[in-house]
């Protein structure tokens, strides 16, 4: 499985926020500058699904944009959007918001919304990508992605939850929120990354959504992985 960091951080950082490309055609989240990064580069024609752990908008707010230059490009293919429940509500706000009618239409016809569900399998390519809740904001989800035998797994944002345990036992290896340093309920902190680590010692960690300060409470203790770094699992 082919992982590609688009970012790393969380909003409050110079780092981009954290997003990944998945096997060249997948993007999970969508946050606010990703757009302008992958634009031009030829990664995002390859997006046939889009999947946004929630609507928090380091996460989804340049899906717009996205969608827009499908518009442009005259893309006729249809786009699979997996996201909580309440997708076209607003995005149909966001696109009224920003004056794109056209947008509206053309993702009205182009992108099949299909709505995340805690436990629930979906398939994208050969991937088996499973969705659950986890502690942020209502409807926020992380996400145990297989392909074969090989699971990685996807914390997203949340702070220390059964499911996000459930998540590490499956996987090889987790991209894993650390934004905090101090306990948190909705983010995990430095202190929680180096638990789990201790806990599940045969997965690899690779901590994202990353602020200045536990970037700089992870120096010494960890390796972080930087923006623009791809993995192959
Ligand atoms: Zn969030």
């Amino acid at each position: 499985m082919k992982i590609e960091l688009i970012g790393t951080g969380c909003t409050w950082t110079k780092r981009l926020s954290t997003s990944f490309i998945i096997n060249d055609h997948i993007m999970l989240d969508c946050p606010q500058g990703s757009f302008k990064t992958m634009f031009n580069s030829g990664k995002l024609d390859k997006i046939d699904t889009v999947i946004i752990s929630h609507y928090h908008s380091d996460h989804w707010a340049d899906l717009h944009l996205f969608v827009e230059i499908l518009k442009n490009r005259k893309v006729t293919r249809s786009t699979k959007i997996y996201a909580p429940d309440g997708f076209w509500e607003k995005f149909e706000s966001v696109c009224n918001a920003f004056r794109l009618p056209k947008t509206l239409a053309y993702a009205q016809t182009h992108l099949s919304f299909n709505k995340l569900t805690n436990g629930k399998v979906f398939k994208s390519g050969n991937l088996n990508i499973t969705a659950y809740t986890v502690k942020h904001i209502p409807d926020s989800f992380g996400f145990a992605i297989s392909e074969g035998q090989k699971t990685i797994g996807f914390s997203c944002d949340t702070a220390m939850c059964e499911n996000l345990v459930k998540i590490i036992k499956k996987s090889k290896a987790i991209f894993i929120d650390m934004a905090a340093i101090y306990p948190s309920d909705k983010h995990l902190s430095v202190n929680d990354v180096i638990n789990l680590k201790k806990e599940f010692e045969n997965v690899d960690f690779y901590p994202v959504h990353l602020s200045k300060f536990s970037i700089a409470a992870a120096k010494n203790k960890m390796r972080l992985p930087k923006d623009g770094d791809v993995f192959n699992f």
